[in-house]
């Protein structure tokens, strides 16, 4: 369900940038390993909703 995609997209979105914040070690260019297992998760639902998206054009 495409809106099931983009709750959890949003989702992975947010817990990416709120890991961001509080985490001391994840800076632009570096992820703790927690961080980066949330941006892994980010990044694969933002290529599914993008693509969702594109298939869906009128
Ligand atoms: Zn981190």
């Amino acid at each position: 369900m495409p809106d099931d995609l983009y709750q959890r997209y949003m989702a992975a979105h947010r817990a990416n940038q709120e890991h961001a914040a509080a985490c001391f070690t994840c800076t632009g260019t570096a992820r703790c390993p927690a961080g980066q297992r949330l941006y892994d998760r980010f990044a694969v639902l933002q290529d599914a909703y993008l693509a969702a998206q594109k298939k869906r054009r009128p």
